[in-house]
């Protein structure tokens, strides 16, 4: 029997999706890709099949089909098309490992089909685990599958707690960037623009979690999502902003003691650990040096001014499909934003108000959040219509 792992991930076009090819193709003795998948990017998917020969390529939007599936008519490649293939084929019995590097809601189903059928999942897309964290990880436990993290944060804590099965967590310590308006007041955000938001200090990303780091929402939503993979109470959660992002979180433990992850950001790490754990994989990479860094910083998050944050945390103590609102209202809010319709400060209105509007139920099931997601989405756009029309007053 072979070792090398066969991996499907979803979202290869993206981000995170193309720095998990470069570690597969810089271990290809250790990985091999069973499925990619894109939502439009037919060009790019169709380039990483030629180069990683996987059994299936999915692309999403149905109308870029034919393009994808004329380039691939010669190699054994199988090409699909919508969501609904991704589903199906992330259960396939010859996949180990699903990456979710799809962003926002989308990545819901097509994890709980992988963990079904028993898939361990290399998770990055956190909005699955924000929308429905009791859920997943209430079948991750049934069906004996790992959830390992790939949001550097969790990876952190995740490494910290190597060793650590025994001993209880006092609290976790996520460390933020803080984004590219670290510092800034209510009035200089009236006025930021798109380019300004996109810009993030430490870390190049897709569009949406750029926005989101730039609201504060991003670590909102690892907030919760740190809760439901390390099983914590909202009290034991900190966050602290670390401008510099070399410590990547920490554990504090009962005894008091903290340990931390440390390095420079990469996500080519905690995707590599992710896909290799439990084993550390040998690399070249950049290697931290305290010398260049002289001054580790932290400071404490500004909520007031970045209100996503303790919405975040309102939406955690209140539980049930809560979550759910605030992830489907800020994706909406975020394409709002992105799309120029609607200014920085008016994405944390739109969240308040699906928080107010939108009915809340205690139990969801996975209906429930298909229901409250849907919606949500559909009272935040009307919301965005009435908004005052495009962001900037300057
Ligand atoms: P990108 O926007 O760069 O990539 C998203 C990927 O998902 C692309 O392959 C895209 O295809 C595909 N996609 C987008 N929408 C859909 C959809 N509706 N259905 C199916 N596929 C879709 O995002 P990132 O790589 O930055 O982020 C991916 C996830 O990882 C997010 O949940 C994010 O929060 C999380 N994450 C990202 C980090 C980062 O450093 N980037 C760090 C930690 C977590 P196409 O290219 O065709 O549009
Ligand atoms: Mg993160």
């Amino acid at each position: 029997m072979s070792n090398i792992k066969n991996i499907a991930i979803l979202g290869s076009t993206g981000s995170i999706g193309t720095q998990s090819l470069d570690v597969i193709r810089d271990n290809s003795d250790l990985f091999s890709v069973f499925l990619l998948t894109a939502h439009s990017n037919a060009y790019l998917l169709i380039q990483q099949a030629l180069e990683f020969k996987p059994a299936y390529a999915i692309i999403c939007n149905e109308s870029k089909y034919n393009e994808v599936k004329q380039a691939l008519s010669h190699t054994d490649i199988k090409v699909l098309a919508g969501h609904a293939a991704i589903v199906e084929i992330v259960t396939h019995p010859e996949i180990d490992i699903v990456l979710t590097a799809m962003v926002g809601f989308a990545g819901l189903e097509p994890t709980i089909a992988a963990i079904k059928a028993k898939k361990d999942i290399a998770l990055a897309n956190k909005e699955t685990l924000v929308v429905a964290g009791e859920l997943i990880t209430s079948l991750a436990r049934g069906y004996g599958v790992k959830i390992l993290p790939v949001d550097s944060e969790h990876s952190a804590i995740f490494q910290c707690l190597a060793g650590e099965r025994f001993n209880n967590i006092e609290k976790i310590i996520l460390t933020a960037s803080g984004g590219p308006f670290r510092g800034k007041t209510l009035d200089f955000l009236a006025s930021v623009t798109r380019e300004h938001a996109l810009k993030h200090p430490n870390w190049v990303m897709g569009a949406k979690i750029t926005i989101d780091s730039a609201t504060l929402m991003n670590k909102g939503l690892e907030v919760i999502e740190a809760k439901w993979l390390f099983d914590l109470k909202a009290p034991q959660i900190d966050v602290v902003v670390h401008p510099q992002s070399i410590i990547h979180s920490m554990v504090q433990f009962e005894d008091g003691s903290i340990k931390a992850q440390m390095g420079l950001p990469d996500m080519k790490l905690p995707i590599q650990y992710a896909l290799a754990y439990p084993t550390r994989i040998k690399n070249n990479f950049k290697r931290f040096d305290f010398m260049d860094y002289p001054n580790l910083t932290f400071e404490k998050p500004d909520i007031k001014t970045f209100r996503n944050l303790g919405f975040a945390f309102e939406a955690l103590n209140r539980g049930g499909n809560m979550p759910c609102i605030i992830n489907a209202a800020n994706e909406i809010a975020v394409a709002g934003f992105l799309a120029d319709e609607i200014n920085f400060l008016a994405m944390s209105d739109v969240v308040e108000s699906c928080m107010q509007k939108i009915s809340y139920v205690a139990k969801p099931t996975q209906t429930d959040y298909l229901n409250t997601d849907k919606e949500t989405r559909i009272f935040a756009q009307n919301l965005i219509k009435q908004m005052p029309s495009k962001a900037y007053i300057i």
